[in-house]
Parts: C-alpha cells; sequence; structure tokens
C-alpha cells in the first residue's frame, strides 16, 4: 500500500534484557516542562535509559536543575536544558532544532508544560485573560510542539544498524478533567485539555502513515506543585480525596512510567489514544464511606 511502512523491526520478548520498555537505543527526546513534576521525572527515568534529551522550561533554572541530576547521575547521558516559553513558536522551534543540531534526529517529543491559573474558575467568573493565557500555553504550546515535531521526525534518517523505527512518538499532556470535567470549575483549564485530546486525535489519524504516533497523557490528581500550590487549604485538599478509589493523590514518577511506555517501541501499536494514568478515578463511582 503506497506510503505504509511497517516498522524495520517490532522487539520481541528475546530483545529485552531488563523489565523495562526499550527507550534507549540512542534515542533522542525532547521534554517541555522540564523543570518541575511530570517533567522532571519524565526527564530522570528517560535519561535512566540511556535517553539523550532536550530539557525545555520557561524556568531556565530549573531546567538546569534537571539537567544536573542527569548529569551526576547518568554521566553518559547528555541532557541540554533550554529557555522556552512554549506559547512562542519560535522558541519551541528553536528547542526542536536544537535537539537535531546536537544529536542529528528527534524521536521523541513529551510536550507536557501547562499550567492552571489560579484564577481560572467558572464561566461567569474567569477572566479573559486567564483564559486566553490558559489556551496560548496549553493549547497553542502543545500545538507548536507537534508542528516542529513532525516536521524534525518526517528528516529523521533510518538506522539500520540500530534498527530504529522510523518516525517518532509525540505524547501530550492532557488531563482526566479533559474527559470528565470537573465540578470543583477551572473552565479555561477544562476546555484546554479537551482540546489537547482532540488533537492529539486528529494528528495521530493524519501522520499515523508516516510512522509517528500521538497519544494523550491523562493524569488523574498529583502531588505535584501544580496541583498542590492550588489545593492549599485542608478542605480543598479533602474534597478531592473522597473520590480517589486509591485513597491518595498520583505521584509524578507514575505518570512519568507510563510516558515511558507510550515513549517506547513497547507501545509501537498504540497511536491516538487517551491513556490515563489516574488511579481509577475515572473508572467508577465513589462516594465519602
Ligand atoms: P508543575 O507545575 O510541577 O510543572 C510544570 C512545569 O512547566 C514547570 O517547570 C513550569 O515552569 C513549566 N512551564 C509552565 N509554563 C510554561 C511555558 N509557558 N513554557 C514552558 N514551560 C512552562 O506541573 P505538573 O503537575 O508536572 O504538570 C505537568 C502537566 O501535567 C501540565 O500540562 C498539567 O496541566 C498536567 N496535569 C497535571 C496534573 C496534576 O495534578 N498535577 C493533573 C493532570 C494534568
Amino acid at each position: 500500500m503506497p506510503g505504509l511502512r511497517l516498522p524495520h523491526k517490532l522487539y520481541t520478548v528475546e530483545d529485552l534484557t531488563c523489565a523495562f520498555p526499550v527507550v534507549s537505543n540512542a534515542k533522542i527526546a525532547l521534554i517541555t516542562g522540564a523543570g518541575s513534576g511530570i517533567g522532571l521525572e519524565t526527564s530522570l527515568l528517560f535519561a535512566s535509559e540511556g535517553c539523550s534529551s532536550v530539557l525545555a522550561d520557561i524556568n531556565l533554572e530549573a531546567a538546569q536543575k534537571t539537567a544536573q541530576r542527569i548529569h551526576e547521575r547518568y554521566p553518559d547521558v547528555k541532557a541540554i536544558p533550554i529557555k522556552c516559553d512554549v506559547s512562542k513558536e519560535a522558541e519551541v522551534e528553536a528547542c526542536v532544532n536544537k535537539a537535531v543540531e546536537e544529536f542529528g534526529r528527534l524521536d521523541i517529543v513529551f510536550n507536557n508544560a501547562g499550567i492552571m491559573h489560579p484564577k481560572d474558575d467558572d464561566a461567569l467568573n474567569t477572566d479573559e485573560k486567564v483564559w486566553d493565557l490558559t489556551q496560548e500555553i496549553n493549547v497553542k504550546g502543545v500545538w507548536f510542539g507537534c508542528k516542529h515535531a513532525i516536521k524534525a521526525m518526517r528528516a529523521n534518517p533510518t538506522d539500520e544498524s540500530k534498527g530504529l523505527h522510523v518516525g517518532g512518538s509525540v505524547i501530550n499532556t492532557a488531563s482526566f478533567v479533559g474527559k470528565m470535567g470537573a465540578a470543583t470549575p477551572q473552565i479555561a483549564y477544562t476546555t484546554s485539555k479537551g482540546a489537547v485530546l482532540a488533537m492529539t486525535r486528529e494528528l495521530a489519524m493524519v501522520h499515523a502513515k508516516e510512522g509517528i504516533r500521538f497519544n494523550a497523557l491523562c493524569p488523574g490528581p498529583l502531588q505535584t506543585p501544580l496541583l498542590m500550590d492550588f489545593l492549599d487549604t485542608p478542605e480543598k485538599l479533602n474534597r478531592r480525596l473522597t473520590h480517589l478509589p486509591m485513597g491518595r493523590f498520583g505521584e509524578a514518577i507514575e505518570q512519568a512510567r507510563g510516558v515511558l511506555f507510550l515513549a517506547s517501541d513497547e507501545s509501537s501499536y498504540i497511536t491516538g489514544m487517551d491513556f490515563l494514568v489516574d488511579g481509577g478515578l475515572s473508572a467508577c463511582y465513589v462516594t465519602a464511606e
């Protein structure tokens, strides 16, 4: 079939030397929001697999700290911190170009940077500026990341000797609220995450035959600064905890493990998915007792 390309090599169980999915084999990643939370843990986990990366964050110092931790733990792995506001296309493009210049290819893009504005509220009480800023970062930022990922991944050389797949894997961070909506209103944020899910599905279909996979990570509520800064009273915390089947918030590393799977060749037949890592939150109706 014209345009249909099978992966050069499918890994079998004999190829696995450890219990972890295979991300390494000289794969190169770009991770946005790499300075904190999910982005930080994913950067460390990828490095532990031998994956070199460009670490983008609007907070350069935070990205530099992530890179420093990688250099200390995994001296053979390259991690390049870069200042980037994902809502600015030229800055996202510069990150992609940096990866290609340094490493000659780009296999994985994790469009993860996002905000939840403290003044995000319901439809009546959310300021237009809060709405616009949220869409600029959470939606447009993901679009720019996808757009420049596609350009770079189309140009990836095929490495016959290493058996690398043509194309690449793009993971966009959405949220469980993009699937469910939230009773504690944050209309701009919820809308932005629904948009990420819709965008990711369409990209997955349009670029499937090029071997570029797109999946959306849907985290449940996590113990990261993004949410914990927002839930600043015991009442706010407990209102959420009541609805978590496991009785606890998730950890960023638990999201990173999901990202690792989606980035790796272990998930080679998975594209266009809303990949929920939510501790069962979206699966059932939970009451206080
Ligand atoms: P976090 O606040 O710990 O980290 C986010 C990082 O993104 C920070 O380092 C920040 O500096 C960076 N960032 C913010 N704006 C940026 C911009 N314009 N350009 C580049 N970098 C920017 O947050 P987290 O919990 O790790 O969240 C990561 C992603 O996961 C976000 O998209 C968030 O919406 C999503 N998410 C989080 C939760 C949760 O409960 N924490 C739940 C569902 C989804």
